[in-house]
Formats: C-alpha cells, structure tokens, sequence
C-alpha cells in the first residue's frame, strides 16, 4: 500500500482518487473547491488544508489540475512543492499542459533530487470513473516502473513516450485529431440531415463505412443518435469547450515551435474558439454539432 498525495479533484481527478482508495491506497487529497474534496473524502481519502500538507508523507505526488499555469504554480518557486517533498518522492502530473512547461516542471525537480513523468490522460470522465484511461508517459523509465502499478488502477493502456514533455507531445497530437473529427463528423451527419437524412441511419452507414470514426463509435455528437453521449443529456458534462480550446492552443504553440503545418488544426480552434465565444465554453465539445445547425 503506498501513501499518495493527490492534488486537483475535479472532473477527472476525483474519480481518480477514489479508483486509488478503492485499491486499498491512503489517499491524501487538496483541492481549491472544498465540495470537490468532500465526494473524495466521503470514500475514505484523508482531507488536507493545503497542498503541502497534503503531500507530507507521500510516497508518491499526483496532480490532475487544469492547465500550465496550475502545475508551475504548483510545483516551483519558494514555496512550491518540489521544497516540501520528501526524499524519494515521485511526481506523476496527470493535466494536460503545454509539452515544455512540463520539462520546466521535470528540471526543477530533477535539480532537487526528485524523478517526475507527464502522465496526461485520455479517455474522458467515462475512463477516469471505470479505471479504463489511456496514460500517455513521458520521463525515465526507472520513474515509469514505480508509477505504472497506480497507473494501471486509473488506466488500462499505459504507453511510455519517451523522455520529459513526450507524454504531453502525443496527448497534444491525439486531441488535435479529436477535435478535427469531432468538427467533420458534425458537419457531415448536418448536411445529411439537411438532405433529409435520419442521423441515426446515416450514423451507422458512415460508422460500417470508410468514414468510421470514435466520434460516431462512442460520442456521437447529434441529439438523440446516442442515449448514453453528452449530444443527448443537452451537452453536459463530458470534455468542456474551454478545454479543447486549451489543447488546440497547445498544439497550435507546438506547431508554431517546430514549423510543422498543422491546417486542419487551425481551422479546429477556430471553429472551436468561435463556438466557446458564444457562451458555450462550460458545455461539451461535441456541442460543435450545433454551430452547423441552420438558423
Ligand atoms: P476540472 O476543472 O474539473 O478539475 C480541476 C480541479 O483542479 C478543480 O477541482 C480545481 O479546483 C482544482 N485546482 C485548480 N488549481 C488548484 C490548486 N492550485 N490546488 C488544488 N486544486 C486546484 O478539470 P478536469 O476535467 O478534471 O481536467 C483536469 C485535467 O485533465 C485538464 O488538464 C484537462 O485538460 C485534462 N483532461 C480532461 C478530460 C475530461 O474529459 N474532463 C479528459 C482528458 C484530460
């Protein structure tokens, strides 16, 4: 049984811990949101008032909070954590964040002696409650051995990119793809649709077709076509707009970095970028299909 100090209890992090208590693991938890520490809480996790506080003790660190900004500030300066851990601690970051800001992270806390892996997931709420995420690793293989028995209670594929930041690189990559399939399955079932189409009939033709994709397999985004996807629960939940727009700014900085030419990437945040500017950042992604609808 190892003690672990976990920091961010939200959507994703939450469920996470609770799949950790649920191991048999002591499960110490932070976050900012008092109600979001309290549903951990109530399975046997063991409340802190701080994010130090919360990591005292710990053999292992795990953070799953928004974006860069979060996990630097978390971690560095004077009174970051990488100064209140103890020794042999390991960091395991679960955010999503921009690929450098997770080697800064990794520096700093190599110079003070601690191992660290971006381990930023895939597999939305679904997967952080069933256990079944995707991690995407980045960092030393020794530091991936001892995370990877965690791991594999919040997660059922764990794949080791490559060094520092290379977690974050594939996860960048993988939701850019995302959000151009999500954006071209919309807009096809709407043209479709405007042709007279049923989309639930022109779902399952496209899904047995060359044009099958996880959109149309899982998170079908038109109202009705899928009892269990966030299109038929009026979007809520699920993978916010804001967050996308997160990854594809993060994809869009990567692109720009190494001159790689990413235009269906561009036309994606845009699309996405529009749509959150109308009041829809709190709702999920796959709200785009509604931007396609005729007025
Ligand atoms: P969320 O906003 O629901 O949760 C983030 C939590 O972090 C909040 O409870 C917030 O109060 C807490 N927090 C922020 N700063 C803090 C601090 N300094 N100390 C303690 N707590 C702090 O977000 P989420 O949906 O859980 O996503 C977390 C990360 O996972 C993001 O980087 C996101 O891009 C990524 N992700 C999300 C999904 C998804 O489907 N929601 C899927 C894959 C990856």
């Amino acid at each position: 049984m190892s003690t672990i100090g976990f920091i961010g209890l939200g959507n994703m992090g939450g469920p996470m811990a609770k799949n950790l208590l649920n191991a048999g693991h002591q499960v110490k938890v932070f976050d900012l949101v008092e109600a979001s520490m309290a549903s951990v809480v109530a399975e046997g996790g063991t409340a802190n008032k701080s994010a130090a506080d919360a990591v005292r003790g710990a053999d292992l660190v795990i953070s799953m909070l928004p974006a860069s900004k979060h996990v630097e500030a978390l971690y560095l300066g004077d009174a970051g954590l990488i100064t209140q851990l103890d020794a042999d601690t390991l960091i395991i970051d679960c955010s999503t964040i921009a690929p450098e800001s997770a080697r800064k992270v990794a520096a700093a806390a190599a110079e003070a002696g601690f191992d660290m892996i971006d381990a930023p997931v895939s597999g939305g709420v679904g997967g952080a409650v069933g256990g079944t995420l995707t991690f995407m690793v980045g960092g030393s293989s020794k530091a991936l051995d001892i995370a990877r028995p965690l791991l594999e209670i919040m997660g059922k594929n764990i794949f080791h990119a490559g060094d520092a930041g290379a977690g974050q690189v594939a996860k960048v990559c993988n939701n850019m793809l995302l959000a151009v399939l999500m954006t071209g399955t919309a807009e096809a079932l709407q043209l479709g649709v405007n042709n007279g189409l049923d989309p639930a009939v022109l779902s399952e033709i496209m899904q047995k077709s060359s044009g099958g994709n996880w959109a149309l397999e899982v998170y079908n985004p038109f109202p009705g076509v899928m009892p269990s996807a966030p299109a038929s629960n009026d979007y809520a939940g699920g993978f916010l707009v804001d967050l996308m727009i997160k990854d594809l700014g993060l994809a869009m900085a990567s692109a720009l970095e190494t001159g790689s030419s990413t235009p269906m990437g561009a036309l994606a945040r845009n699309l996405y970028v529009t749509h959150g500017a109308k009041g829809n950042g709190q709702i999920d992604f796959s709200s785009i299909q509604t931007s396609f609808q005729k007025q």
